[in-house]
């Protein structure tokens, strides 16, 4: 296994003894790796899923694990929100760097899951040789429990960080996001920090053969936004039909959308994640992302990444229609046809633009057109070179020489929140998988169990890379 390959190799070791400098454990205390065991059972147990409310019950599950850790009980808050709830945990630091905190985020709610579709219970925590099995366990209760724990092993050590650290976990954020948003307007002083890590999503990348291949760090996130598109028409009998009509209209929209492609755009985080990325892929797709980062206008180049569905969303906003509804009789001639239009919009662009930049593309003002829901956006998190110094730092001991790789992703997190609130967000984790596994969202989420002992020496490291070492107290 290359966890082992590259986790105790011994040169790697006795640097590591024999350096009073580097900080990085070689392994934490077994006592902590049950923890998180122990943890994520609970937590697979409790189904967090919208609309349950099992949230707050949770949240305070994991407030009297802090507590009983030894936390003072004004620094574990629950804060409740209509059914759900958010845990807020405060490590206080001596101050001494007289930098603002470090926010730690990872939510507690699931995506529902349907026992009867499931090869295993998904609400018992399950087991093999290689992953644990359970909703939630990838998507977001791993992270969950391995923050608890680092929080718990680092108080229990007698840890005092130069800086405070603070913990976030929401309650919502598979359904309306609205907790993040509670915080960032009504909480906004107690989760105020210099940067947030959002431990949902990045993380290392395993190729077929189960070795460590690079490392993703998520400084971006694209806006998600839903337009609905409609035909109006005053109808009639279907026996008696016209030419103009709401399903022609809105079906001759959708094929000119089908054509429309929006200007290719760049930012550093996105030609850094090309350019890092071309010489692991290779190929035609290697060199095409080797020459879209020395002419982002090559046209070749840009051609060829459109043609890849994990790396068109890279390349700039992109909007594609998801549903349809239309008509209401079988023999009457429609009076409406809507259809749902789906943007992932890169950074930078207000959602009205690109509304406006769609209604010119189909070439017709009488369609109407409105925004679904709230959108938020927010840009791109600036580059940071001390944070991407202390992933290299602590990867090292586990994976030395991994190449990290910032990312923009087209998913949205509650980093989105954060960064719109003007908190910088990085996606990371301590978990590596093969994409082939990733099953969040869907049936038999799982997460290799390799994942738990290295995430916990992963944040340890990154505490003291940040915040401050730990008292030597042994040679
Ligand atoms: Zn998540």
């Amino acid at each position: 296994m290359f966890y082992i390959q590259g986790f105790i190799r011994l040169s790697t070791l006795v640097l590591l003894l024999m350096s009073p400098l580097l900080n990085a454990q070689e392994a934490a205390p077994a006592r902590y790796e049950t923890m998180v065991e122990t943890l994520l059972r609970d937590s697979i147990a409790r189904e967090t899923a919208h609309g349950l409310g099992q949230v707050p019950a949770y949240a305070k599950f994991l407030q009297t694990q802090f507590l009983t850790a030894g936390f003072d009980a004004q620094d574990v808050t629950i804060i409740p929100y209509e059914g759900t709830a958010s845990l807020l945990v405060r490590y206080r630091g001596d101050g001494s760097s007289n930098r603002r905190p470090i926010l730690f985020s990872s939510h507690m709610d699931v995506v529902p899951a349907d026992p009867n579709d499931w090869v295993r219970n998904p609400f018992e925590l399950q087991e093999d040789e290689t992953f644990y099995f359970g909703r939630g366990v990838l998507d977001n209760k791993f992270d969950v429990s391995v923050l608890t724990t680092l929080f718990i092993w680092l108080k229990e050590d007698g840890y005092v960080p130069n800086r405070d650290l603070v913990i976030a976990f929401t309650g919502d954020e598979e359904s309306f996001q609205e907790t993040v948003q509670q915080l960032t307007r009504d909480h906004r002083e107690a989760i105020d920090a210099e940067f947030a890590f959002v431990v949902d999503g990045g993380g290392g990348v395993l190729n077929d053969a189960g070795e460590a291949i690079q490392y993703k760090v998520g400084f971006a996130e694209k806006t998600y936004a839903t337009f609905a598109v409609t035909a109006r028409n005053p109808g009639g009998h279907s026996s008696m039909p016209r030419s103009d009509n709401a399903i022609f209209d809105l079906s001759d929209a959708l094929k000119r959308l089908q054509d429309f492609r929006f200007p290719v755009e760049t930012n550093e985080i996105t030609l850094t994640f090309f350019e890092r990325t071309a010489p692991l892929v290779g190929g035609e797709v290697g060199e095409a992302m080797a020459r879209l980062v020395s002419d982002p206008s090559d046209a070749e180049a840009i051609e060829v990444l459109r043609q890849k569905p994990e790396y068109v969303g890279t390349l700039g906003t992109t909007c594609i229609p998801t549903m349809l509804a239309g008509g209401h009789a079988e023999n009457a001639l429609p009076q409406s046809a809507t259809a749902t239009v789906n943007c992932r919009i890169f950074p930078g662009n207000a959602v009205t633009d690109v509304m406006g930049t769609l209604q010119l593309a189909v070439e017709n003002p009488e369609l109407d057109w409105s925004i679904v829901g709230m959108p938020v956006s927010s840009d791109a998190s600036p580059f940071n070179n001390e944070v991407m110094a202390a992933v290299k730092t602590s990867l090292e001991p586990l994976y030395p020489g991994i190449p990290v790789i910032p990312q923009m992703s087209s998913g949205t997190t509650d980093g989105a929140f954060f960064r719109a609130a003007g908190i910088p967000s990085y996606s990371l984790t301590g978990i590596f998988i093969n994409p082939r596994d990733s099953f969040a969202h869907g049936l038999n989420e799982r997460v290799p169990k390799n994942s738990l002992p290295q995430s916990l020496i992963f944040w340890r490291s990154m505490v003291e890379e940040l915040a401050g070492p730990s008292a030597i107290t042994a040679p």
